[in-house]
């Protein structure tokens, strides 16, 4: 049995969705998503002296992310003129959130609501919407993160491609879903931690980010920079560009800029290994064919074995799941540091794929493990709410020979 919204267990607890209706874009710019470079212009608009603009810039860059303010009247360094200026002009706040469910293991979905096309232009707008799902572990806790709302390639087993309206998020709207949920998760200095669900130990709730959700992140490059630089940087949210991870489902001209100006971890979605096949099923690829993207992969700055390329791979059952492209995956990626994550597809409404079944990713990833790469299959969770970023799954985990067993028993009363 397929888990739908009709036989999902109970996830509680659950924010009512609001009424379109009552929708009200919000009337000032957020100042959150703005870079040094930004903060400091804005700091002259609004009367600063040059002089002092460095040091505001750094006094706002710890409040607001470091500390996690979400009002002006807190920042006790700024001076009561100032945040009253800034107080009239701009707002601190993150998307806003419309639904939250929280599932029995812990996983968090978030759906939330951005302006639509004419930004504030007022009441009655019909807004966006998009995901971003928490999943934790023990030992860390990763936030999936959307760059577009919907997306404009139209991979054939993906649900976002579907969707028929497309728009960047800003950056703002990007470093806004990690704001939003370190709010939710009390994971500011000082917060208090949720009682509810699975919080991993250590000191952080998030510590890895995937922009994995909803959208193609090269085709947004300059605002998932903007944003991804600022959830890196060490005086504020401070999560090691080690622990960030772009997907990309191959914008080739762009993986080299992702490198250089980021330099976070690379995943790439590649789901078949013979061009024939991955034009169905990324239609991207007739744009960019594998060869190129596997060049790409190679010459990607800072990658090494220590900082190998993730390589997805979707199991599509009588597609792409054979034992020979098993071994023709293991071949096709020799000499470039790697890893594999074989992902159990996720069906959704109307899709014309079904995931593979259980013994065959076994087999499949058995012939990855014996050709040297750890054979991670994306744990799913989040099943009683559908943790989905546009039908997303799960962050990658290792599974030993017991926790397989335990996901096989599952799959099958699935
Ligand atoms: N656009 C980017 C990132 C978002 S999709 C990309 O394509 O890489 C994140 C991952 O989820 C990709 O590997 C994508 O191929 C995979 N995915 C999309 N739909 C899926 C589904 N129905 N089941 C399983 N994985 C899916
Ligand atoms: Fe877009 Fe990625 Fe989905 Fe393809 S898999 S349609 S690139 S979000």
């Amino acid at each position: 049995m397929t888990t739908t919204i009709e036989n999902a267990p109970a996830a509680v607890p659950f924010i009512e969705k609001a009424p379109l209706e009552r929708y009200v874009p919000p009337d000032k710019p957020s100042l959150v998503g703005l870079t040094r470079a930004q903060l400091a212009a804005l700091l002259g608009a609004v009367g600063v002296a040059e002089a002092q603009r460095k040091m505001r810039v750094q006094q706002l860059w710890h409040w607001i992310y470091f500390r996690g303010l979400t009002s002006f009247e807190a920042m006790t360094s700024v001076s009561k003129e100032l945040r009253a200026e800034l107080a009239q002009r701009f707002t601190l706040d993150r998307p806003e959130v419309v639904a939250e469910l929280v599932s029995v293991d812990g996983t968090r979905k978030w759906l939330l609501r951005l302006p639509g096309e004419t930004q504030g232009t007022g009441i009655g707008e019909r807004p966006h919407e998009v995901e971003c799902v928490y999943i934790p572990d023990t030992d860390r806790g990763t936030l999936c993160v959307s760059s577009q709302v919907g997306c404009t390639l139209t991979c054939s087993f993906c649900h976002t491609g579907t969707q028929r309206l497309v728009r960047n998020l800003t950056a703002g709207e990007i470093v806004g879903q990690v704001m939003m949920a370190r709010d939710r998760l009390g994971d500011w200095p000082g917060a208090t931690r949720p009682t509810d669900g699975v919080v991993p130990t250590g000191n952080r709730c998030i510590s890895n980010i995937v922009m994995m959700g909803m959208g193609e992140p090269l085709y947004n490059l300059d605002a998932v920079r903007d944003a991804l630089l600022i959830v890196a940087d060490g005086d504020g949210i401070a999560i090691s560009k080690r622990r960030i991870t772009l997907s990309t489902s191959g914008v080739v001209p762009n993986i080299e800029r992702a490198g250089a100006e980021i330099g976070c971890m690379l995943a790439v979605s590649l789901h078949a290994v013979r061009d024939e096949l991955r034009n169905e099923l990324v239609p991207l690829n007739r744009k960019y064919p594998i060869a190129q993207l596997l060049e790409a992969c190679r010459n990607y700055p800072g990658v090494s074995n220590a900082k190998r390329i993730t390589f997805e791979y979707v199991m599509l059952k009588g597609v792409n799941d054979s034992i020979d492209d098993a071994k023709a995956l293991v071949r096709l990626l020799k000499g470039i540091p790697a890893k594999i994550n074989l992902i159990p597809f996720n069906p959704w409404p109307g899709s014309k794929y079904e995931c593979s079944d259980w013994e065959q990713i076994e087999k499949f990833s058995q012939v990855v493990f014996d050709a040297g790469y750890a054979s991670p299959v994306r744990t799913p969770r989040g099943r009683d709410i559908l943790a989905a970023c546009g039908q997303l799954k799960s962050a990658t985990e290792k599974l030993s020979a017991r926790e397989r067993m335990a996901l096989r028993a599952m799959a099958m009363t699935d």
